[in-house]
């Protein structure tokens, strides 16, 4: 989904590749659940995550709508997102003790974060998003070693 922001205010200004070192080490993100809480509709889930939902929950397309996902609008598409519940809009599958309960199957975008996709020509590079990560002392770490990257090089 294109963006409608300026590259520098969003990131470090960088283009990493597979191979380029990155702030990204969330370590494991221990005691640590912001991003998973007031997220509206931005969880987006692709057709794998989909099927990774299904398959991890045992339910079919009308399972998840009951209770996991929702509908919205996006860029003239119907677009399945992760719902956000209760007061506190905290993401359906945060379990009491601030961690993500579907952690094996989470979704792509849960697992790239903090990093991010940049499409170019036919191909893209990742980028580092500096606002939305609480964690103050991430570590660095090689970009395909980042939990997502490393999944799909797989
Ligand atoms: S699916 Fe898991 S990692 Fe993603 S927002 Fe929800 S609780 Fe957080
Ligand atoms: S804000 Fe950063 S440290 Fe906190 S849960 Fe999200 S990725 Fe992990």
């Amino acid at each position: 989904m294109k963006r409608n922001v300026d590259f520098k205010d969003i990131s470090d200004g960088k283009l990493y590749s597979s191979n380029d070192m990155v702030r990204a080490d969330c370590h494991n993100c221990e005691g640590c659940s912001a991003c998973c809480r007031g997220m509206g509709k931005s969880i987006m889930l692709d057709p794998f995550d989909m099927q990774r939902l299904c398959k991890g929950l045992s339910v079919n397309f009308d399972g998840l709508m009951e209770r996991y996902i929702e509908l919205h609008a996006a860029d003239g598409m119907i677009v399945p997102n992760v719902k956000m519940d209760g007061q506190e809009e905290a993401c359906v599958f945060l379990d009491a003790g601030g961690r993500c309960s579907i952690h094996s199957f989470r979704p792509g975008i849960c697992r790239l974060f903090p990093l991010g996709r940049y499409y170019e020509g036919d191909g893209f590079r990742y980028f580092l998003q500096i606002h939305e990560c609480r964690k103050k002392d991430r570590g660095k770490i090689k970009v395909k070693k980042c939990r997502f990257v490393k999944h799909l090089l797989q």
